[in-house]
């Protein structure tokens, strides 16, 4: 029986070979992740990152993040297997979590919007896990308000030229390549394009420290020259190609939340039995059980809201953004409270800086800010919910 995976609680959205996978996610973890161990520093995730994408890309996990046409695993994207590797690589190293998510997330929008050329020269690199991908969007004036952006786009025959400062940017400095959002000088809103990191004008600016290890930094576009056909769709559609890269891969961060929710309730569960005070163990008292009994349950809705945005998702339904809103604030809600819970059920022990679920403590939190904050999903949601009452 798996550890962190429940295969059993989203039956009703698995195809018979995410069985298969799920099994082999989980072994993959538990063999090649947990013994890199955790990571001090963010010092330490940068110089990891790219160490992991080199076993995620060695062992097929990266073809999860592109269509089968350009070296991917299935047809279209299959967002219950992305789900399904998050949820599993989640639970064991948030760092490679983050490493496969940003695999999906900077290629999104090259498999949605790229020319044939774009694809085949990003995707396939993406899938064997040969090229990093980044996703650069926000700055320091453009956070949820995403239409502020300041960078801007000015073309010049055929090539554009961008000048600008991105924040917050995984894997920056790292990245092969970084799907970049930059108003268009022409007054059309904003557009999207890809921008090699060996881009005349691209610069690493500096690494951005977070209380949780993770390859954060800041990175700037000073008459950073990329040919117009780098740019993914129309001319001004680039706010567009983000959302709906947003709302797709939503379901894919409720995943990331679940994993982590399912390590921290293993850890408690298991450190519940062993523990004896007052001449019994832990899980013998009712104030745990009851602990216990509401992080299960919490775990349990967050991971049908989770997979059943993912199933939508996959099959093109059109209430995807709903529920991939719902399913994001809500699993990465329940995790901050399970994690949360985990840590009081381990005592002294759950805020050693050693312990899995201090790590969690830590990683946890910013899975209810980025890529929407719970804020922006509530508007989200009550947006979708008012527009079908009109
Ligand atoms: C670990 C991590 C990784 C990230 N990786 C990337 C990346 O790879 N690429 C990228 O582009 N970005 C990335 N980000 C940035 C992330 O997407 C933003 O931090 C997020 O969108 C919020 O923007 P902000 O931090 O500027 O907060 P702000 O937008 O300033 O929000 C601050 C607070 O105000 C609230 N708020 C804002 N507007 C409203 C409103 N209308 N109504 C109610 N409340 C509101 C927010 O919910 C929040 O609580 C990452 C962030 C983190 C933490």
């Amino acid at each position: 029986m798996s550890r962190f995976l429940d295969t059993e609680t989203i039956a009703p959205f698995l195809e018979a070979d995410h069985f298969e996978l799920a099994e082999a996610i989980e072994a993959f973890a538990a063999e090649k992740l947990a013994p890199l161990g955790h990571l001090e520093d963010d010092a330490e995730a940068r110089e990891r990152a790219t160490e992991v994408l080199g076993l995620l890309g060695e062992a097929g996990w990266c073809r999860y993040s592109v269509p089968a046409d350009y070296g991917g695993a299935a047809p279209g994207i299959d967002f219950v297997a992305c789900c399904l590797i998050r949820d599993a690589l989640a639970a064991v190293s948030p760092l490679a979590d983050s490493v496969f998510a940003l695999q999906c997330l900077g290629s999104l929008p090259i498999a949605l919007h790229g020319s044939a050329e774009l694809k085949q020269a990003w995707l396939p690199k993406v899938a064997e896990g040969s090229a990093m991908a980044g996703f650069a969007m926000t700055e320091a004036n453009a956070g949820s308000d995403v239409k502020s952006i300041e960078t801007v786009a000015t073309r010049v025959g055929d090539v554009y030229v961008l000048n600008g400062r991105k924040h917050f940017i995984t894997n920056a400095g790292l990245a092969d390549f970084y799907s970049t959002f930059a108003r268009d000088e022409g007054g059309e809103g904003l557009s999207c394009f890809v921008v090699p990191a060996d881009a005349d004008g691209y610069r690493f600016v500096a690494a951005q420290v977070l209380s949780a290890p993770h390859p954060l930094g800041e990175i700037a576009f000073e008459d950073c020259r990329v040919p117009s056909s780098s740019r993914l769709g129309a001319a001004g559609a680039g706010f567009e190609i983000g959302m709906e890269t947003l709302a797709r891969l939503r379901a894919t961060v409720a995943a990331a939340a679940c994993g982590m929710a399912a390590r921290a309730l293993a850890e408690a569960r298991e450190h519940a039995e062993r523990r004896q005070q007052f001449g019994k163990s832990l899980s013998r008292f009712q104030l745990i059980q009851q602990k216990l009994a509401l992080m299960a349950t919490d775990l349990a809705a967050s991971r049908l809201m989770t997979y059943r945005a993912a199933r939508g998702a996959a099959n093109g339904e059109r209430n995807v953004t709903l529920r991939s809103a719902m399913a994001k604030f809500h699993a990465s809600e329940a995790a901050q409270r399970v994690v949360d819970q985990a840590v009081q059920v381990l005592g002294g022990a759950g805020v050693l800086a050693s312990h899995p679920v201090d790590h969690l403590y830590r990683s946890v939190r910013a899975l209810r800010i980025y890529e929407g904050t719970s804020e922006i999903q509530q508007l989200v949601i009550a947006r979708e919910l008012l527009s079908k009452t009109k």
